[in-house]
């Protein structure tokens, strides 16, 4: 039972607990004061969520309070020490088969939901740990929300990230509290917040500290029903029959379409804040109903337990069965733009790191590189000062060489030549603890080739981060030739809990991600040089729903990186990846993309195309192509090396290759990954496209030998969808 429960029943009153007949979920106290606290603790979880059984339980609770039990207040909270409530159990809502048996979940959830806002006394929701989608739904029908400022104590409505809405009263009740503006922002975005971002945008009232919490409420209390502002400006029929069609249109160009949940939210809030409640709440099932149809949710759902598996991910059954130490003490070789983002985020989690580098002005600018990274979080309330002077202390910067003796891993991040990095790996040997773990983070190198620099393979290792460090959850887990289970185990627990997200693949040039990336990048830069124009190469593929064009994407990564890596894959995989002439000449000519100022665009703020580039096109055979040519021509490269991926075992599941494009590219998440989206094309259908494109003298194209034999036997990636 957690400090708040034990608080209420030791300094204040003596409980009188009436256990309800089932209850399970929720424990029911009575206080001498009348004030009824109900706390909801799920057995056997960390979390609370809602599902049937529990709204059942509150449906009982409720009648209980209604039945005239002289109860003068309600207070909710939760004994979970880093959740309130979770929101809907989203498993259950997957398995319903019918939309009539999603329909009753939703109408029962709102019903219950809705008669907190009825009850005659005043409620409160007192919320310690997150209190996201129905979470806070339930929180949003109390009178009152109070909340710990604690680290742990988040508010959110991220539905809309799921492909749904907030349907238990959040897309009702949000823009009556704040006003219709401020909920559209916070609920279109599908935001979470901290407790400080929820109390400045005014969805919580107090912040108070976890000690205190149900003293606090039970003083709300005593304040009787709350009455709020009206928010009559933003929330009348003028003001929104006025705003609604340009924001509508807005947010249609920005979805480019892909995102029916994030319309349909708006269509719910916008047309339910001028109706009554209840008409209001049967747009937010209406709604759900609708979304739920879509393919689109599929995918984002089908996203949400991805990341799910991989934050618990379990090894096979060839991995050893004992949990692994704990990772606590680091170094990290290379202070440059991976080395200081890798330090920073370790250092935030807890770990110590000692930040290497040869070059000691590096050191000096990667540590002032972190502690931006500390004030920037400071800024979004990611961070309290003390959590960024703490982390900064755990930062140990080391100009000079110093043991590694007590290091439980060594991650490198120095730059990406094989020959340095075996010379820093056998010195790493030399330095290191005998269970010292060492990995590295190149991006394309042969994780078994620096192993056999040391006199301990079985624990070197991949660890594969995507840059920015802070913003990408992906690591790839590179498990070499020699690598044991028992060091791949503890590399991948030590992923999880620094927060991020592990997948595991075998060691092969160019690992997953970039090796099925790297194909599409260069398809583009063909293009390119064929005539296709700058802007368009990049519009088709924000059209498809990734995140920013492939040309764009060069620029970024920077084109002298891009051109080492791509080169590393044309040495392996031959004529099936030629990589453009392009990219040398540019490379040579020192357009490296962002970073120099110039690459295919110029890096002032306007983003135009760089004219002098034109002088490298070579032909004009792709001029004429059309949105629709260009995207599938990008695409089927990401496909064709994604099932390569699969015939080589680079992972053992398609669902490892989709989920990392996603996470890893931000390849369009609504389609579910590229093979999610080659099934949903059909497999003999993209197979004899590309054929004929191969057949026209464009080898690149050909399709491998897995998309050949699903195409004639009818096969698919997901047989059961
Ligand atoms: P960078 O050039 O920014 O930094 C490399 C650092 O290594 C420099 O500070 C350099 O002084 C230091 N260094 C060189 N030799 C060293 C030695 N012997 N001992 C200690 N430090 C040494 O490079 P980066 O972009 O941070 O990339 C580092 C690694 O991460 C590379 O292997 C790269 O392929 C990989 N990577 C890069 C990205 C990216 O987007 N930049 C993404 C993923 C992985």
């Amino acid at each position: 039972m957690n400090t708040m429960v034990q608080e209420a029943e030791s300094h204040e009153f003596v409980p009188r607990v009436i256990p309800p007949p089932e209850g399970r979920y929720l424990h029911r106290t009575v206080r001498d004061d009348g004030i009824c606290v109900l706390t909801f603790d799920r057995p056997g979880s960390t979390a609370n969520i809602f599902d049937r059984a529990t709204l059942e339980e509150l449906q009982h609770e409720l009648d209980f309070i209604e039945s005239g039990q002289n109860i003068t207040g309600l207070i909710l909270i939760s004994a979970k020490p880093t959740i309130f409530i979770a929101g809907l159990d989203l498993r259950q809502i997957t398995e319903m088969t019918s939309l009539a048996d999603i329909g009753e979940l939703l109408a029962f959830g709102q019903a219950q939901i809705s008669r907190l806002t009825q009850l005659k006394i005043p409620t409160v929701a007192a919320i310690h740990g997150a209190a996201v989608g129905g979470g806070y739904e339930i929180a949003l029908a109390c009178d009152y929300r109070l909340a710990t400022p604690d680290k742990v104590t988040k508010i959110g409505l991220p539905e809309t990230n799921l492909g749904l809405l907030p349907a238990w009263g959040g897309a009702t009740r949000l823009p009556r509290l704040v006003g219709l503006p401020r909920a559209l922002d916070f609920i279109l975005a599908g935001k979470t917040t901290s407790a400080q971002g929820a109390l400045r945008l005014g969805l919580v009232d107090q912040l108070v500290p976890a000690e205190r919490l149900v003293r606090a409420a039970a003083r709300a209390i005593q304040k009787g029903k709350s009455h709020r502002p009206s928010h009559w400006l933003a929330n009348n029929p003028l003001t929104v029959a006025f705003l609604a069609p340009p924001m509508r249109r807005r947010l249609f160009q920005k979805t480019r379409g892909h995102y029916p949940a994030v319309l349909k939210a708006f269509e719910v809030m916008s047309g339910g804040v001028t109706r009554s409640v209840s008409a209001s709440l049967a747009l937010e099932r209406k709604g759900i109903l609708e979304l739920a149809r879509s393919e689109s949710t599929h995918n984002l759902l089908r996203l949400f337990f991805m990341r799910e598996r991989a934050k618990k991910r379990v090894l096979n059954d060839s991995m050893p069965r004992l949990e692994p130490k704990p990772i606590n003490h680091t170094a990290v070789i290379g202070a440059g733009v991976m080395g200081a983002g890798i330090a920073q985020w370790l250092s935030s989690r807890g770990l110590t790191v000692v930040l290497r580098d040869v070059n000691t002005g590096q050191v000096a600018h990667g540590m002032a590189g972190i502690a931006k990274l500390y004030q920037d979080g400071i800024r979004h309330h990611v961070f309290t000062h003390r959590d960024a002077r703490d982390g900064l202390d755990r930062i140990a910067p080391a100009p000079a060489e110093v043991p590694l003796r007590h290091m439980d891993l060594v991650i490198e991040a120095a730059v990406e030549k094989l020959e340095l990095k075996k010379k820093i790996f056998q010195k790493l040997d030399e330095l290191a603890g005998e269970e010292t773990i060492l990995a590295t983070n190149t991006s394309a190198l042969p994780v078994s080739e620096l192993a056999s620099a040391t006199r301990r393979p079985e624990r070197v290792l991949g660890l594969h981060f995507f840059n920015p460090v802070h913003r990408m959850q992906l690591v790839e887990v590179v498990a070499g030739q020699a690598t044991s289970p028992e060091a791949l185990l503890r590399a991948v627990r030590f992923v999880q809990r620094i927060g991020k997200l592990p997948v595991i693949v075998k060691d092969s040039p160019g690992f997953l991600v970039n090796r099925i990336l790297m194909p599409y990048l260069i398809e583009a830069g063909i293009l390119f040089e064929h005539g296709a124009d700058l802007e368009q190469l990049d519009e088709a593929m924000l059209d498809f729903g990734m995140p920013m064009g492939p040309m764009r994407l060069l620029d970024e990564v920077g084109l002298d990186v891009a051109l080492h890596v791509a080169q590393t894959l044309a040495a392996h995989f031959g004529d099936r990846l030629r990589v453009p002439v392009i990219l040398s000449r540019m490379v040579e000519a020192r357009v490296l993309g962002r970073k120099s100022g110039t690459g295919f665009y110029l890096h002032d703020r306007k983003m135009r195309p760089n004219p002098p580039l034109k002088a490298f096109v070579q032909s004009n055979s792709a001029h004429s192509l059309t949105r629709d040519d260009l995207q599938e021509r990008m695409y089927f490269l990401m496909l064709n090396e994604a099932a390569r991926c699969l015939e080589e075992k680079v992972v053992s599941t398609p669902e490892d290759i989709d989920f990392a494009m996603i996470m890893g590219t931000g390849f369009a998440p609504f389609r579910g990954g590229p093979l999610r989206y080659a099934d949903s094309l059909g497999i003999e259908k993209i197979v004899g496209a590309m054929e004929i494109l191969a057949d026209c003298g464009a080898k690149q194209y050909a399709p491998c030998v897995l998309l050949k034999q699903m195409a004639s036997d009818g096969s698919k990636f997901y047989p059961n969808p």
